[in-house]
């Protein structure tokens, strides 16, 4: 009898057996469609391909070649994984698990050591074996009252279910052992094609720091051979660019939840790249007419009422700390306030003006738990801030300066894949930004101009402009090729007017300046990050934490004229290093490559003889005989000119 009503993709109209299923839908429609089906979707919502539909609806056949296919296919292998992960470890305990477009994961307790990489080869094999057999998977819903009562003795999975909206629970069970699903399955193992489990990693139960940290095994999984081959190649890909990573192996940072999530620890090698660039920067400010500064991380709550950050970018901030004698003090999530408390300092005259205010600022930010990643998003973080104080006639001028501050730095570092987005406030809906017309259109006016006198290709935002004033955002690919903002240079009305900014014009009066913020390379950890990602960690020599390694063939006879060289070379300001480990030379130089230590010299009798060295390059499988101050002379040259090598 029909007596459901569905509607397809296309708008027409159909009557089906209330007990009808989506498998039993596509066959009416055609054999080959029955044949990919995988799962249905009605009203929207993801249904098991032979669950009876039982109500009026839009109908829509997920397929397998769809990206709904592939979160079932995902979902089901992760159900297959926590089967197999019961199979072994009766007693172990699910956190959340989620098979979506990006692979699946399961979260499991930790029971020590029991879930590790290690183990993930046993798992993936018994999974496979669930897979050969061809098991019926068997699927139930429950409500939330007979969930909680078949969950009785979880404790991460109860409470998953106590919190969650939904009316329905899915349990599926597979070769008699039953376990919770987030998602759809198929109905059975057979159809499981391609799958990998890839690693384990741990994550906070709910992604909250307070809570217990679970062991998360991440997977992915196919429906065609060459699909995973290729997605196991980007991953490969990306973790050979990934600065998590490469930091590791280098020895670079390390951020230790124990010790506080997103708050990294340099270790040598990254602070000599830190401190490497942030020499540079400061000189290359210095030389550009900034005055450099420092100002404190805390500041009086005051203050950023005052600036407008605590009515509108609280949610980010640390909670002010209460000091007990009414003193509220916050850690500083921006470095502009500090700024403006220099400026106001002293009475300002405009003949000092342009005034160029710098400062290597470390800030804090409360980033969310799970967006925490490595240097790329932290909790502290050091911006190279800036910000010129201006008379409105003098924006254009000092735009420029600042734009071409901006190119010769990403000269240096060799950043040449970049554009540039101009943005304007909304001309339909002037009343959502900074009140004061006169400033927006002249300003807006010279920023363009300015884009043009220079003759660089830039893209018009309408709409995009902060609401304290117009800006320039350049934006920059990242080694995976995502868009990254770099550098930024934006004009703010509102700060020097909620500050009462003044200086004394040349007529005797007061005038207001504008304010301009800029950020040529941003937060150390996330420009170290970058760097770290596009050159794979093989930083050119002038970044390069250890720029030269040192050789002796014989450490007994040559160690002394290898130390002979490293002084020579420190001294002219090389980081050197000798290798007196003594261990065989071909072991050495590969160490020395793993390393991507730019320069590896390998001295022995006749090097010793003639006062020279053999020189390696890295990424070279040949060497070069030179004099020992020859060399100096080239890498010195090297580093003065931050060659790529
Ligand atoms: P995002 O959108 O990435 O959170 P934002 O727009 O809030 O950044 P700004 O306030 O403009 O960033 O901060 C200036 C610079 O600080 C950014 O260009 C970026 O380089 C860096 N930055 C911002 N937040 C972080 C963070 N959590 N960790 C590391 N660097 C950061
Ligand atoms: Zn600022």
């Amino acid at each position: 009898m029909a007596d459901i009503t569905l509607q397809f993709p296309d708008g027409k109209q159909r009557q089906f057996d209330a007990n009808a299923t989506t498998k039993d839908v596509a066959q009416s429609i055609a054999i080959s469609l029955a044949k990919k089906a995988v799962a249905g979707k009605l009203d929207g919502k993801l249904i098991d391909l032979n669950a009876p539909l039982k109500h009026d609806g839009k109908i829509e056949i997920v397929t397998s070649d769809s990206e709904d296919g592939l979160s079932v296919l995902r979902q089901s292998v992760a159900l297959l994984t926590k089967v197999a992960l019961k199979e072994t470890f009766p007693e172990i305990q699910f956190g959340a698990e989620v098979g979506d477009q990006d692979g699946f994961y399961v979260d499991t307790d930790k029971q020590d050591g029991q879930v590790s990489v290690d183990s993930l080869p046993a798992i993936s094999d018994k999974v496979q074996a669930l897979v050969n057999q061809k098991l019926a998977i068997k699927h139930v819903r429950l409500s939330k009252d007979e969930a909680l009562k078949k969950l009785e003795g979880t404790s991460y999975e109860q409470k998953l279910v106590k919190d969650s909206d939904d009316e329905e629970f899915p349990f599926y069970e597979i070769d008699g052992v039953s376990v919770l699903a987030s998602g759809v399955s198929f109905d059975n193992t057979g159809a499981i094609k391609f799958f990998r489990l890839l690693s384990v990693a741990g994550a906070y139960f709910e992604g909250k720091s307070s809570n217990p940290m679970l062991q998360r095994i991440y997977g992915t999984a196919f429906y065609k051979q060459a699909d995973l081959d290729a997605d196991l190649q980007a991953r490969q890909e990306a973790r050979e660019h990934d600065h998590r990573v490469i930091g590791n192996d280098l020895d670079l940072f390390f951020v230790d939840p124990k010790v506080g999530a997103g708050l990294p620890y340099w270790m040598p090698n990254g602070a000599t790249i830190r401190r490497t660039i942030e020499r540079y920067i400061i000189d290359k400010e210095v030389a550009d007419g900034y005055k450099h500064v420092y100002t404190p991380v805390l500041a009086n709550l005051d203050l950023y009422k005052t600036s407008g950050h605590w009515d509108h970018y609280r949610e980010d901030m640390f909670p002010p700390m209460d000091m007990g004698d009414g003193e509220m003090l916050e850690l500083r999530p921006m470095n502009c306030p500090s700024h403006i408390q220099i400026y106001n300092h002293h009475i300002r005259s405009y003949r000092e003006l342009p005034l160029r205010i710098a400062e290597l600022g470390m800030m804090h930010r409360y980033e969310k738990s799970g967006a925490l990643s490595g240097l790329q998003r932290v909790r502290e973080m050091t911006l190279n801030d800036g910000h010129t104080f201006v008379a409105l006639d003098q924006v254009q001028d000092e735009f420029k300066k600042i734009l071409r501050l901006i190119m010769d730095v990403y000269k240096d570092f060799n950043i040449d894949d970049y554009s540039f987005r101009l943005s304007y406030r909304d001309p339909e809906n002037t009343e959502k930004y900074f009140d004061d017309d006169e400033m927006w259109n002249r300003s807006q006016t010279m920023l363009k101009g300015a884009m043009d006198d220079l003759g660089l290709d830039y893209y018009e935002a309408e709409g995009e402009a902060a609401f304290y004033g117009p800006k320039l955002d350049i934006q920059t690919k990242t080694a995976l090729g995502n868009d990254e903002t770099m550098s930024t240079i934006q004009l703010d009305f509102m700060l020097p007017d909620r500050f009462d900014l003044t200086y004394v014009g040349a007529d005797g009066e007061n005038h207001r300046p504008v304010m301009i913020h800029r950020g040529i390379v941003g937060t150390m950890e996330r420009f170290i990050a970058y760097l770290t990602e596009i050159y794979k960690g093989a930083f050119p020599t002038w970044l390069a934490p250890k720029q030269v390694t040192i050789i002796p063939v014989s450490d007994d006879k040559h160690g002394d004229y290898a130390e002979k060289l490293r002084k020579q070379y420190a001294t002219a300001g090389v980081r050197a290093e000798v290798d007196h480990r003594g261990e065989k030379m071909n072991y050495l130089i590969r160490d020395a490559q793993t390393h991507k230590i730019p320069y590896t010299l390998v001295v022995g009798d006749k090097e010793m003889a003639d006062n020279a060295v053999s020189v390696r390059k890295y990424g070279e499988e040949n060497s070069e005989s030179m004099g020992a101050d020859d060399f100096q002379t080239a890498i010195l040259k090297d580093i003065a000119n931050y060659s790529n090598n």
